[in-house]
């Protein structure tokens, strides 16, 4: 059958060695700070859609942005690294050769193009996940007793690169390759889950399958995580940012005391924001809720600088602010000093 590359064996303690050799480039930044790489990418041609470029470089600058603050590396791919595995599928390649090429890396961050942080502050509770080599937004229930093809979402996720992780990527792109195998898992998919039809196969189905037909290999060290929005549903979302804004605040659940707790992610599923039809929205209802999701995200951001856009639908920005020319030096606000000079924060 198919395979991502040669096989790798006994890489834990190969990668183990290779850290204690290179003491320069630890995995942990800190007590309690994995080093996290945040992959995305898209197509390697121009997107159909003549915004679409516009919204991908958008959608780049925003997550930048949140890996800035929170001292995380990035990774935008424009190559299909392996022929056989396009589209959604490329995900694949591109993360297990991240993982062999970043001993350093202890997680892996994968981030579709069409996904927007809209809450810079938040990160996730690395801790929580000693356990565990995957973290998937989803439900348990949702997950082994309905079976459901949309009880995860592959569009965001966390990976640990460890041994475990190369193996499921491997067994994962076997159900990937073009043409007959496609069909065939398609047609394994529709049979296994509750609410898939028979159409090629999706990464997000074949993970979802690997979990309900062999939980006790891949199940125990995937961690459902849904105390928090790793991957946030647009349409639910795009309305509510003024609201948000009015009462609540940016850095999850215990920051906002009460309050109504921001979306980590906003992620604009059935949307194709680079061009092409998957004719579940309209168009314009996408183009609004992304504009609206960056700009929510970006005033985040510029409210660190003393900016704000005017409102959520427009690109314009005002002064939020008196400049009082001093800049850090006239406020001893720690944690704009935190976000403004984020090296701080792996000490
Ligand atoms: N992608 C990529 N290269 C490609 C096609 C897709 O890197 O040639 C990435 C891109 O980040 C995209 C994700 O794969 O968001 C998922 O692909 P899909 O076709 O599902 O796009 P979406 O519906 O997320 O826009
Ligand atoms: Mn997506």
């Amino acid at each position: 059958p198919y395979s991502l590359g040669p096989s790798v064996t006994d890489y834990d303690s190969r990668r183990a060695q290779w850290l204690r050799a290179h003491p320069q480039f630890p995995a942990t930044i800190a007590q309690g700070r994995p080093r996290v790489l945040v992959v995305t990418g898209s197509s390697p041609r121009r997107c159909s859609d003549p915004e679409g470029d516009h919204v991908l470089l958008r959608s780049f600058k925003n997550k930048a942005d949140y890996c800035r603050i929170h001292g995380f590396d990035i990774f935008y791919s424009t190559a299909v690294l392996d022929p056989e595995l396009t589209g959604f599928w490329t995900k694949l390649p591109l993360l297990r050769t991240l993982m062999l090429a970043h001993p350093e890396t202890e997680f892996l961050w994968w981030m579709d193009s069409d996904v927007v942080f809209t809450d810079m502050l938040f990160e996730p509770p690395w801790s929580r996940y000693a356990a565990h080599n995957l973290v998937l937004p989803g439900w348990d229930d949702k997950v082994y007793d309905a079976k459901s093809w949309l009880s995860i979402n592959a569009g965001s996720f966390i990976i640990r690169n460890c041994q475990w992780s190369l193996d499921l990527l491997h067994a994962w792109a076997v159900m990937g390759p073009r043409g007959p195998v496609r069909f065939e898992y398609g047609k394994r998919f529709a049979d296994a889950l509750s609410d898939r039809k028979p159409y090629e196969s999706d990464d997000q189905s074949a993970l979802v399958y690997l979990l309900v037909t062999d939980r006790d290999r891949w199940g125990h060290k995937t961690f459902l995580e849904s105390s928090y929005s790793l991957h946030g549903y647009w349409a639910d979302i795009v309305d509510r940012y003024e609201y948000l804004r009015r009462n609540g605040k940016p850095g999850g659940a215990a920051a906002s005391g009460g309050g109504e707790v921001w979306p980590l992610v906003t992620h604009f599923v059935g949307c194709k924001p680079c061009g092409g039809d998957d004719g579940t929205y309209e168009p314009e209802r996408c183009q609004r809720g992304m504009e609206r999701a960056l700009n929510f995200g970006d005033d985040q951001i510029l409210k660190l600088y003393g900016f704000e856009h005017e409102s959520l639908n427009t690109t314009a920005v005002r002064r939020a602010r008196n400049d009082t020319g001093g800049g850090p030096l006239d406020t001893d606000d720690e944690e704009l000093a935190h976000l403004l000079h984020p090296s701080f924060r792996a000490v």
